[in-house]
């Protein structure tokens, strides 16, 4: 049984913590609880903090720690920094007050400035094996080893993550004196992905450990500033890979405090002083498909929605009199819901077209043998771009009835559009 309760002095302070943490005679520690887990492993039990919330007594994880103490479990550093130790702490009563409220959404260029350091910091080539030289890692998806640096990685270790966060915030605090005073010190609160631990210190990703590192993937915008972070967690054992945003949802305040959320962004991937202005926009889905393209054809753009029913608004504002063709994942014709979101992606831009009598065309991009335009691509597939009533003679039943009822309630017809390219294939 744990032999440290409430109160009593830091374990064997002197000799492990030097003499700054030895200094303090009486920080004793809490048990966590629910509404207080561990800060290391998540935990609601059994697991202790100091007061101060410099250090943790986690029983469960050793990935991070600094020390096995005596009897059982982990000593970790949660905070390595005296003087941020201690506007956190002062603070850390006036934030407790609002900890499960969100923090409003930081402006754009902090956003960028916190997010540009973390890639810095922790890029993905950190992690080599997993994420860069890996079976489904970058290399294998076409990137060149200049294109692994546009990608970071967040450590699978709550602990490591802490730190990064720590380090990224006091950078960026140093960096942005005045609106670090604004935060009371606590500059990355209101980038989604931050939030804030026990005692203020900044946290960042799920508060429990990530079965392995978990690839970065910045959503920038027009201009190249990143708005937002996908993560990309690879395939480990019967787990297939997924993406979810660096982000705190509204119902997970309460394991977040203090988060923000991402929404979902668009991402803008071109390669600056190769791309052909004249070419058609290439619209996909997932930030990491569409660098992937622009990395195996530089001389195109392409624009990411987080997928395929979503931010169509900002996608025809952002294509507003382009030509652009779309290149959803090539299942899009068996698959009802994916085939709906298409048509009404193509009719919502005739409709926007009309109105401001823009001729700009929108394609279609098929191809066979593989799932998304990127695979299609680095396998050198035949690509062919349809104009929609090409497309639409093309589908299956099932789908064609599903696009025929979405284009109705639009009142768009494919023959009526004017398209430069009208019942002819080109290659992309
Ligand atoms: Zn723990």
């Amino acid at each position: 049984m744990n032999t440290l309760t409430m109160g009593t002095p830091l374990p064997q302070g002197k000799s492990i913590f030097g003499s700054s943490y030895g200094s303090r005679p009486h920080v004793g520690f809490r048990r966590v609880t629910t509404q207080h887990p561990c800060p290391v492993c998540g935990g609601k039990k059994w697991c202790q903090v100091t007061q101060d919330g410099r250090l943790a007594h986690c029983m469960r994880e050793a990935c991070g720690a600094i020390k096995q103490a005596k009897d059982d479990g982990y000593i970790h550093v949660l905070i390595h920094d005296d003087t941020l130790a201690m506007s956190v702490t002062r603070n850390a009563n006036a934030f407790d007050r609002n900890r499960n409220l969100k923090t409003e959404l930081a402006p754009l260029e902090i956003r960028d400035a916190v997010y540009s350091k973390l890639l810095e910091l922790s890029p993905a080539w950190k992690y080599e094996r997993e994420l860069v030289t890996a079976p489904d890692g970058l290399l294998a998806r076409g990137f060149a080893a200049d294109d692994v640096m546009r990608f970071g990685a967040l450590p699978a270790c709550v602990n490591e993550r802490d730190a990064l966060a720590h380090r990224v915030n006091q950078i960026v605090a140093d960096e942005l004196p005045l609106y670090a005073t604004t935060r009371g010190g606590v500059t990355v609160l209101g980038v989604p992905g931050f939030w804030e631990g026990t005692g203020g210190i900044p946290k960042l990703g799920r508060p429990t450990k990530y079965r392995s590192p978990v690839l970065t993937v910045p959503y920038r915008d027009e201009r190249g500033n990143i708005q937002a972070c996908q993560l990309r967690f690879p395939f480990v054992g019967k787990t297939k890979s997924s993406y979810v945003w660096l982000s705190t949802a509204e119902d997970k305040l309460d394991k977040e405090p203090r988060g923000t959320s991402s929404g979902s962004p668009l991402h803008f991937a071109l390669r600056a002083g190769s791309y052909i202005n004249d070419l058609p926009i290439l619209i996909t889905e997932g930030a990491l498909k569409a660098e992937a393209f622009v990395a195996l054809r530089p001389t195109m753009r392409a624009i990411a929605t987080a997928g395929v029913g979503v931010a169509h608004t900002e996608i025809i504002a952002a294509t507003r009199g382009r030509d652009t063709i779309i290149a959803f994942d090539s299942d899009h014709r068996q698959n009802k819901n994916v085939c709906r979101q298409l048509a009404k992606l193509v009719a919502e831009r005739a409709v926007d077209a009309r109105r401001i009598e823009s001729n700009a065309s929108t394609g279609i991009v098929v191809w066979e043998g593989a799932k998304g335009i990127d695979d299609a691509v680095l396998a050198n597939l035949h690509l062919r771009v349809l104009d929609a009533a090409a497309w639409f003679q093309n589908l299956p039943n099932e789908s064609a009835e599903e696009v025929s009822v979405v284009w109705q309630n639009y009142g768009f017809a494919p023959d009526a559009e004017a398209s430069p390219n009208d019942g002819q294939e080109k290659k992309a």
